[in-house]
């Protein structure tokens, strides 16, 4: 028995399912989930000392690769100082100027502890600032695990094919409805049933919570002038595309703008950290400026705002990062696309700059319909072997490819000649 087996062995007596994410799990995979003992660049070590090459990035806040020497001392600086009091900090005044000055549309920000809160917080505000109550969401769009947006949600939900969750009670999700992504008409219809009562409307701006699934030419835009028709808050959530596709995340990648954002993970440098934010007349409803509560005892942790802003400002600094990983991302998906193709494999690969994946299907992948048709056992055989060969993928289909700057050339020539030898066998 491996050590990472006798780790899961324990954990699942003490934990549910024996991990404290559903998405760890290997259950869907038929293998026992890899316990990480470290990671360093791109490379991730588990219990047992296999060495993997990592595309998880523990899910895209590693942009910069694992271990940042300049991350970890600002954080091992902050730790003498004290690991949280409780109250206000100058780091957090640092953090909110530092994002505030450099993205036109977040001209305030709160700080929170993870992607859930984030998302939840900012569409409390978006209805208590409209005074309406309905939200439009898409299928297959994943906004965290809150009780309204538990809906046809992706990632772990998708995976373990539960529709919604048990536990949430139908008053919670009934003002909640489900668009289709990439189909504008199902947005406009939605608004028009719902006689101008939706407060906002959210979108993962690149989907990657079912699969990597890109936003069509038009539909943000589309999406931007039907919230302004309607008078509805356009909501990002931009916990996995925040700067990511560039610094000012799928924003200002695609040239659309949102009234209000939702970051995550990667504005932590991997700590437990989530903000949101918008424009001053929105964020001012905020308590205690303002009558929409949201509260939290450790957000803006002064160690997790020392990591977060170093990771940052580094990003800043250096932005021809985001040309280098939109390279290699390019590089390795249309390389994984020519392979497929050579080898008459009519699956599908989709990719948006640093983020992408292939779907085991020969349907094209544009929505939470099409991503359903994957042949999730095609993939989990993909993923062992890829896994018994030093790669370490997210273990699910319906889950994103994340690159950083510290993936080198020969690394993504190593991951093409395994999948042109895996693909060549099928
Ligand atoms: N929104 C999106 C787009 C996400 O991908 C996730 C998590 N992957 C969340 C929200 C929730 O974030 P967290 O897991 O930090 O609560």
């Amino acid at each position: 028995m491996t050590k990472s087996q006798e780790l899961f062995k324990r954990a699942v007596n003490r934990i549910p399912g024996g991990v404290n994410s559903p998405v760890r799990a290997y259950g869907a995979i038929g293998e026992t989930p890899r316990f990480i003992q470290g990671a360093v660049g791109s490379s991730i070590f588990d219990v047992d000392g296999q060495k993997y090459l990592d595309y998880i990035c523990s899910w895209g806040p590693m942009i910069l690769g694992h271990n940042h020497p300049v991350i970890r001392d600002a954080v091992v600086r902050a730790c003498e100082n004290g690991l949280s009091f409780g109250c206000a900090t100058e780091r957090e005044v640092e953090m909110a100027e530092f994002i505030c000055e450099r993205i036109p549309h977040v001209e305030m920000i709160r700080m929170v502890n993870s992607g859930t809160e984030a998302v939840m917080s900012a569409i409390r505000v978006a209805r208590g600032f409209t005074g309406k109550s309905k939200i439009i969401k898409f299928a297959g769009c994943y906004h965290g695990h809150s009780d309204a947006l538990l809906v046809s949600a992706g990632s772990g939900v998708m995976t373990s094919g539960v529709p919604d969750s048990a536990g949430v009670p139908k008053g919670c999700t009934q003002d909640t409805m489900i668009a289709v992504y990439n189909d504008l008409e199902s947005v406009k219809q939605l608004l028009e049933e719902s006689n101008d009562e939706v407060a906002a409307v959210i979108v993962e701006p690149v989907g990657a919570n079912m699969g990597v699934v890109p936003p069509k030419d038009g539909f943000l835009e589309g999406l931007r002038t039907l919230c302004d028709e309607h008078k509805a808050l356009l909501i990002f959530d931009e916990v996995i595309t925040g700067f990511r596709l560039k610094f000012g995340g799928a924003a200002e990648y695609f040239g659309v703008t949102p009234d209000l954002v939702t970051y995550g993970k990667i504005i932590g440098a991997g700590m437990p950290v989530g903000a949101y934010g918008g424009r001053k007349e929105i964020m001012e409803m905020v308590s205690p400026a303002g009558p929409v509560y949201q509260a939290g005892t450790l957000s803006g942790n002064p160690v997790a705002m020392a990591a977060g802003l170093a990771q940052l400002k580094l990003l800043w600094e250096d932005q021809d990062v985001y040309t280098r990983i939109y390279r290699k991302g390019e590089y390795l998906f249309e390389g994984i696309q020519k392979i497929l193709k050579e080898n008459e494999v009519p699956y599908q690969v989709n990719y948006t700059a640093s983020l992408g994946c292939i779907f085991f299907t020969s349907e094209k992948v544009t929505d939470y319909t099409s991503a359903k048709t994957a042949d999730t056992k095609a993939f989990a055989e993909y993923f062992k072997y890829m896994l018994n060969h030093g790669v370490h993928l997210a273990p699910s289909q319906f889950e994103a490819m994340f690159l950083s700057d510290a993936h080198t050339q020969e690394e993504l020539d190593l991951t093409l000649e395994l999948v042109e030898q895996y693909f060549k066998t099928w």
